[in-house]
């Protein structure tokens, strides 16, 4: 298959008159098209860009949208997160998961880190949400989390001993899947016990995996693990011996100086997202100075009903805008670093050759209509897809080289269908 496109962004940049030819689910030479051959797809009047990742997700939380817009992390965890998803049995869960994968497609999403953490002591929690990514088509990272902390839902927690166990058979499953990856992700320093993050270090380890935790999203965190462990967040998991080039610690919110310095000087990498800690008013990440540190940074829209929304160069824009209202300084972070954050650099974050069109790369695309009004008057048009883009303007999307949204539509799965299965699950549902 070639696909033919107006323009192709490469990482030199933009290339007119160029083709980019996918086998086997990779990007095989991006090319002067020459003679027309069979296979080939004509998108004329389109752009080709490389599909955004998405760091940080809880693709269940896309259900309870809307029911605790109002509140505070504590008043939402407490009074919306743990009693619903206490309601949603296997099916509702792969409903959930469907839902917030097929509104992430149509924004340019190739892949989703969901952050899983309904497991009913098993797997197959897990792997309802791995099928149902399968079939809406998108590229999965599934973080199985491991908790313990007893004041969480019974569903959620494990021991160490069972979560490790679970992680890694889960692991190996999945080894050789092609558009599928499972990694460990002890819940956080309030969610999971020093032996449970040790162990989820010990699963990426042995596995050669990443493994991922919630930090310092809150400033309560912060406090909590100083009186509970003797220090901060960063310094309590340095300690732990876990802080290394193979955690992506998530939020990274309430870090002093001296905790981003360590981050960076262990090589531990950041999933960022900006969206979800306006939202909750958690507070703002200090992105620039992560960067200067050497943290691998990449964006993420967090859980459905904490955005409220699931794009990523929504994500992208909000990261620069905050990042200028935290330093009084638009040029704090421009277009360019905030674009290469939700793809190039969240790709390599998560081990996966994604987030850049060029040979070898995975065939993960997205397709905008250069003729949409939110890309006019074109004079830069990265600045425009980062800063004015509107949703709308991504027409076409693929993943490991399987076309999944052609002209606006899902190509795998019935939109119409899914509101009508989600509107009967969710009714009556009131806080
Ligand atoms: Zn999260």
């Amino acid at each position: 298959m070639r696909l033919l496109p107006d323009l192709v962004l490469t990482p030199d940049g933009w290339q007119a008159g160029r083709a980019v030819a996918v086998t086997d689910g990779r990007i095989a030479a991006v090319q002067a098209p020459g003679e027309p051959q069979r296979g080939d797809v004509a998108l004329a009047g389109r752009a080709l860009l490389p599909g955004t990742v998405n760091s940080h997700c809880h693709a269940f939380q896309s259900l309870l949208r809307g029911l605790g817009d109002d509140l505070d992390f504590m008043g939402w965890r407490d009074r919306v997160l743990y009693p619903f998803s206490e309601r949603l049995d296997r099916a509702g869960i792969a409903l959930g998961a469907a839902f917030a994968f097929a509104e992430m497609l149509k924004q340019g999403a190739t892949t989703c880190v969901d952050f899983f953490y309904l497991q009913d002591s098993g797997n197959e929690n897990a792997e309802a949400v791995i099928e149902a990514a399968r079939a809406v088509g998108i590229r999965l990272v599934l973080a199985r989390a491991m908790y313990d902390w007893d004041g969480a839902p019974k569903r959620y927690r494990e021991t160490p001993a069972d979560a490790a166990r679970r992680v890694r058979e889960l692991i190996v499953v999945h080894r050789h899947d092609e558009t599928v990856t499972v990694q460990p992700a002890p819940h956080s320093p309030h969610g999971a016990s020093p032996a449970m993050i040790r162990a989820g270090w010990e699963v990426a380890e042995a596995e050669n995996t990443i493994f991922h935790i919630h930090v310092a999203e809150g400033r309560y965190e912060g406090e909590r693990t100083l009186r509970e462990h003797g220090a901060t967040p960063i310094r309590y998991l340095d300690r732990l011996g876990v802080l290394g080039p193979r955690m992506v610690g998530v939020h990274c919110v309430w870090l002093d100086d001296e905790e981003i310095a360590l981050m960076g000087a262990r090589g531990a990498g950041l999933a960022y997202c900006p969206g979800s800690n306006m939202f909750l008013g958690d507070g703002i990440t200090r992105v620039p100075e992560m960067l200067r540190a050497g943290v691998r940074i990449g964006l993420g829209t967090d859980g459905g009903c904490t955005n409220n929304r699931l794009s990523v160069f929504d994500e992208m824009r909000t990261c620069s805008l905050l990042q200028r209202v935290r330093l009084l300084d638009g040029t704090a972070l421009s277009a360019g670093t905030a674009f290469d954050l939700g793809t190039r650099s969240a790709a390599a974050l998560m081990r996966l050759e994604a987030g850049a069109i060029g040979p070898g790369q995975l065939a993960d695309l997205v397709a905008i209509d250069l003729a949409h009004l939110s890309l006019q008057p074109r004079h830069d048009l990265l600045k425009s897809v980062v800063y004015a883009m509107s949703p709308e303007a991504v027409t076409d999307v693929w993943v490991h080289g399987r076309r999944v949204v052609e002209q606006g539509r899902l190509t795998t799965t019935s939109e119409e269908e899914l509101v009508a299965r989600l509107t009967a699950l969710t009714k009556g549902w009131t806080m």
